[in-house]
């Protein structure tokens, strides 16, 4: 299009913009957005959302949230169809959920009040899920409180309630909130009973997410691919492996994330035995991931089996599959910081680095703390090397940023994509004792609040 004589018009821009968002392409929506300002440059709401999308699902909030900004900032917002504006908000809130990014989500949802759509159903439930996502039970229990009553709360916001207690890991909330719900006569999804199941697997209550399934053709649903994982998980993840795998095997409808739920619970337990014949399935049904890989590296490692560790990382390389790189942000007066695994793009790079070296060497002398090296899943020829790549994990790059930049006594918050390991969890544990800082670390699964020495997660995770 670039080189003929049709320019491109608004719905061009704004399709393309979303699809660099969705092909994770900041360097191509970059290079949009400027063509953008070069040859149209007018605020039309369209090319402003995409615009959003695009920034937002590059990881790259501040920006999504300047355009926001700009686009309130147009004086006739107000002008605009309802449902674009609404649409707008619900955008952003959901972006500043995934970046636990609460200052900014504040900022959106005051908007939502200023122009007068905030009584409306999904922005109620994306307010709790927000601050659900964002740790702050009581706030979501507010929001939701001021509504329960009305007409504005249907399953989707009950489900964000439950899930707010499910991602604390407090089953017994969870129940509570699902029981008022059926009493009030509203009916659950699937996704509600996927939500309580998770519950109770976090919490080791095997036998009532068992009696849950059991029972859930009271609530008129059939199973799914969802649920069946869940029931997954409850049993492996409380050590009934065998129960796990025949349970797997039963299911008529078995997909490749059914066995990689299963091989999460081995990872959790460390049998190698079940972990290579689950590995193995996945293999036959052409579905091996990186993750399936280091998962089962990771098991190896724990056994000590560091040549057949090595071995099948490098199948994995041969195989042309790349490990998903850990993402962890965090948010410093309002700015978002991001890190990758041994990053150095930080300005403050190298100060991180020293403050981490002399922290790990406090907690070395002062709580016996013994780096755990069967969390490193790459080849290094010496154990420091193992021991400084292990201090370079994106949540602790994080956690120095906020170490070496904020007050003492301020309180850190990291989002992570990915599980955190066993150092990082047991490392975080001694770092908010020596620091006397809380740290609230969410990863793939759950919130970590650790403070003074524990997690109160009470190391289930
Ligand atoms: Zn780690
Ligand atoms: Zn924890």
């Amino acid at each position: 299009m670039k080189g003929s004589d049709h320019k491109p018009d608004i719905i061009t821009y704004a399709i393309l913009l979303s699809a660099c968002g969705e092909a994770n392409r900041p360097d191509l929506g970059d290079e949009l957005v400027n063509v953008w300002k070069q040859d149209v440059n007018v605020i039309d709401v369209k090319v402003y959302s995409s615009m959003m999308k695009m920034y937002g699902l590059t990881n790259r909030i501040q920006n999504a949230m300047a355009i926001f900004k700009e686009l309130l900032s147009y004086g006739n917002i107000n002008n605009l169809p309802q449902e674009e504006v609404i649409n707008v908000h619900l955008q952003m809130i959901r972006f500043c959920s995934e970046g636990a990014s609460i200052e900014n989500g504040r900022f959106v949802i005051n908007s939502a009040k200023r122009h007068n759509i905030f009584d409306n159903g999904l922005m109620i439930t994306s307010t709790v899920s927000l601050y659900a996502k964002c740790n702050m039970q009581e706030e979501a229990l507010a929001v939701f409180g001021q509504y329960r009553e009305s007409k504005l709360c249907d399953v989707t916001t009950w489900n964000a309630i439950i899930q707010c207690f499910a991602n604390k890991g407090r089953s017994d909330k969870a129940e509570e909130y699902f029981d008022e719900m059926i009493k009030k006569g509203i009916q659950p999804s699937n996704f509600t009973i996927s939500i309580l199941l998770n519950a109770y697997s976090h919490d080791f209550q095997v036998d009532k997410a068992l009696s849950l399934f059991h029972n859930i053709h009271e609530f008129g649903i059939t199973t799914d691919d969802s649920i069946n994982g869940s029931i997954i998980d409850a049993l492996g993840r409380s050590g009934r492996i065998q129960d796990a795998y025949e349970f797997t095997k039963s299911i008529n409808s078995i997909t490749s994330i059914h066995y990689q739920i299963l091989l999460g619970s081995c990872r959790i337990h460390r049998d190698l035995d079940t972990a290579q014949q689950v590995f193995a399935k996945l293999r036959e049904l052409d579905s091996l991931t990186s993750s399936d890989y280091v998962t089962l590296a990771t098991i190896l490692a724990h056994h000590g089996m560091w040549s057949e560790k090595e071995a099948l990382m490098n199948a994995m390389a041969a195989q042309g599959l790349k490990r998903i790189p850990g993402v962890s942000h965090t948010t410093i007066n309002n700015v978002l910081y991001t890190f990758t695994v041994s990053d150095t793009s930080h300005q403050r790079s190298e100060e991180i680095r020293q403050y981490l070296r002399s922290l790990q060497d406090r907690l070395k002398i002062k709580y016996n703390y013994n780096p755990n090296l069967a969390c490193v899943t790459r080849f290094f020829d010496t154990r420091q090397e193992k021991e400084d790549h292990l201090w370079e994990h994106s949540e602790k790059l994080a956690t120095g940023l906020n170490l070496i930049s904020t007050k003492k006594g301020t309180p850190i918050i990291i989002t992570k994509n990915l599980r955190m390991c066993e150092d990082c969890h047991a490392s975080m544990k001694l770092i908010c004792l020596e620091e006397e800082r809380e740290i609230s670390v969410r990863d793939a699964h759950r919130w970590h609040v650790f403070k003074d020495g524990k997690c109160d997660c009470d190391d289930h995770y």
